[in-house]
């Protein structure tokens, strides 16, 4: 079967050797994880999700009185924090999710994306998206990376018309370079053609599909003071649901099918000697 986040991951190596761009990407420190996602849904084919930023400030959630206006109660106070992950010795920075089978199926004409790549082959839409997923990891801080627009403010989301043209860009740079075609052979096949040839999809996974490390809220201990002029009934915050440490104990291999994925058994990693 083919390892399909792996194969994602040898690309991405390739991608920062030959792109300068990206080159201060140190792939040790990301991770490539497998999602579901149906072909022909709606969804994204695939995340960027950053495990470096800091923790928030403190906060607390409240409500309000509608007719005077006045705080009626408000939330313990918390702040919200990244989970750590870590691959051995390894903590990572990043993850890049993608949604299979979803993500083998993408196509330029199934996609906005035709218009910067006419004449090219189908699966370049595949490549653009991992290139973009790269292009989230901000190089001055940890997060992701903002956008700036002409006028020096910075975009409400992290995209902008400027991105997909960076991205387009680095694409045809990195296929300038003649990089192996091994590397990106994978690409050229939908779901179908990949089981069909290999026999199965599998990807790297969170032992707790379809949950996986994302940021959660800490109530803070101590408490701190009510804020100043809140006076109001303190409720105490659901604790968060989410685990807040993963190391590769945690990650499993799923066979991804067209409806749904399954989890394999590894055998023989635990022989003795
Ligand atoms: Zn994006």
């Amino acid at each position: 079967m083919v390892n399909y986040t792996d194969r994602i991951a040898v690309l991405m190596e390739d991608i920062v050797a030959r792109v300068p761009e990206l080159s201060f990407i140190d792939m040790s420190r990301v991770l490539v994880f497998a999602r579901g996602g149906r072909s022909g849904r709606e969804g994204a084919y695939a995340t960027c999700h950053c495990l470096c930023l800091p923790d928030s400030e403190p906060g607390y959630y409240f409500w309000r009185s509608r007719s005077t206006g006045e705080l009626t109660r408000r939330s313990q106070w918390f702040v919200t924090r990244s989970p750590q992950v870590r691959v051995g010795t390894t903590p990572i920075d990043y993850m890049v999710s993608f949604s299979l089978p979803r993500f083998c199926d993408q196509t330029l004409s199934s996609t906005r994306k035709q218009v910067h790549y006419r004449g090219d082959e189908q699966w370049v839409a595949k490549l653009d998206t991992i290139v973009h997923e790269l292009y989230h990891i901000d190089p001055a801080r940890p997060g992701i990376r903002r956008m700036e627009r002409s006028d020096g403010t910075y975009a409400a989301n992290c995209h902008g018309t400027r991105f997909f043209e960076d991205v387009v860009r680095m694409v045809r740079e990195y296929l300038a370079t003649r990089p192996d075609p091994e590397v990106f052979e994978f690409l050229r096949y939908d779901f179908e053609e990949l089981t069909a040839r290999f026999g199965g999809v599998v990807g790297t996974a969170f032992r707790g599909f379809p949950s996986y490390p994302q940021r959660y809220a800490d109530v803070l201990e101590p408490q701190p003071a009510n804020p100043p002029g809140v006076e109001c009934p303190v409720e105490p915050l659901k604790a968060s649901r989410y685990a807040r440490a993963f190391t590769e104990d945690d990650l499993v291999m799923r066979e991804f099918l067209p409806q749904g994925s399954r989890q394999l058994v590894r055998k023989g990693r635990y022989c003795a000697a």
